[in-house]
């Protein structure tokens, strides 16, 4: 598989984890998390015109395999996720994802893609975006909390976007820590081992949690969080799994991506139905507010929604002409008369062996 044939609209273009990770070099992982963010950002001003529904979740006892679709009437999108915290310990990845684009007016798929790393980049450029506008002015230190897969794409996009430039790191692993401080270095970053989350949150305007436990998990206690700070927790995403103690709910202003979807499986879960929100897309385009005054708590509870993944999934799409970086996939069968699908296979009799 290589070379795609444009005169077969059948051929789908596929970005496999070696092309995404070419890609992710040729351009640079900040400059895609900021070329996301502006996707992000776009779709967010359209809100309006996307179908939206909270995503379609099976749960198991160790994890969750969910589908999140949308569309804005002219391209349809969805991305199979899954998020299974205990595979770290066997050696594979809490989440993995792929995921697809499609013409509405054919229904013929335009681009099918890995997205376990284009989740990691898009995730980071929503938080980040999000902490543009809702981080308190002048902010330079975030607190990290949870060293896993998603950190550094975290870290670097709140460099990007918000000027973050000390990170005060904390994970239960060690190990896990070690490998952030490793990865970072020369990026940029002053960095800053701590040896619990109290520690990694002082002097932090910024404190992100993303940690990995399938159960109500109490990674910030009310008293850890100083007046002023934005928390963009993003690890509590399903029901049952939070991170955040429900007293920090209570004195911060919550903002959320898609309160059906996060009102089942954000932080919000541990409240009342009628708790109150304010969706970013509002604050975005101006017809909510974002952050009001210097001692405000703002808390981004972000469980990561479809439209994201549509943005990020258009942002591919947009470079896959100028660097060929795809595969031509076969995976729609198109005989010459439509009608005659049996007749395609009849007549492949000797070509397929
Ligand atoms: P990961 O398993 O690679 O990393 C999680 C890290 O959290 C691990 O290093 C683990 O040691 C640490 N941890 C667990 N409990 C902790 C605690 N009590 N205190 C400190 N550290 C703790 O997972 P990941 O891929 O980095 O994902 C992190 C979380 O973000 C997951 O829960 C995942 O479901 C979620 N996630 C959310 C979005 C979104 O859009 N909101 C997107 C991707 C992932």
């Amino acid at each position: 598989m290589s070379a795609p044939e444009p005169s077969r609209l059948a051929y789908v273009p596929f970005v496999s984890v070696a092309n995404m990770m070419r890609l992710m070099h040729r351009i640079g992982v900040t400059e895609m998390i900021c070329g996301i963010a502006t996707c992000i950002e776009e779709d967010f001003r359209r809100w309006e015109l996307f179908d939206k529904i909270p995503r379609v979740a099976s749960h198991s006892l160790e994890g969750v395999i969910e589908l999140m679709p949308t569309s804005d009437g002219e391209v349809y999108g969805f991305k199979y996720v899954n998020g299974h915290p205990k595979n770290t310990r066997d050696g594979l990845q809490t989440v993995t994802a792929f995921g697809l684009l499609a013409d509405v007016h054919t229904g013929y798929p335009v681009l099918l893609s890995e997205m376990t790393l284009l989740t990691a980049l898009r995730t980071a450029a929503t938080s980040a975006l999000v902490a543009k506008y809702l981080a308190p002015q002048g902010a330079d230190t975030m607190a990290l909390i949870g060293n896993g897969a998603q950190s550094e794409f975290q870290a670097l996009a709140m460099k990007a976007l918000c000027g973050v430039t000390r990170l005060r790191l904390y994970d239960i692993d060690r190990a896990a820590t070690a490998k952030v401080m490793r990865n970072l270095t020369d990026r940029g970053f002053d960095l800053i081992a701590c040896d619990t989350a109290e520690a990694a949150v002082e002097g932090a305007q910024i404190i992100t949690t993303c940690t990995a436990d399938k159960q109500n998990a109490t990674i910030l206690t009310d008293n850890l969080v100083g007046a002023g700070v934005h928390i963009n927790a993003i690890g509590g995403d399903c029901p049952g799994k939070t991170e955040l103690h429900r007293d920090i709910l209570s004195r911060a202003d919550v903002f959320v991506e898609y309160p059906p979807q996060t009102r089942i499986e954000g932080e919000i879960q541990q409240m009342p139905d009628d708790f109150p929100v304010t969706e970013m897309w509002q604050v975005i385009n101006g017809t909510a507010p974002g952050r009001r005054d210097a001692g405000q708590i703002t808390l981004f509870d972000g469980v990561g929604f479809a439209t994201e993944d549509f943005s990020a999934l258009r942002y591919l799409r947009g470079k896959l002409h100028d660097t060929g970086l795809y595969d031509a996939l076969d995976m729609i069968a198109d005989p010459d008369d439509p009608r005659d699908l049996f007749g395609m296979v009849q007549r492949a009799s000797g070509t397929t062996a």
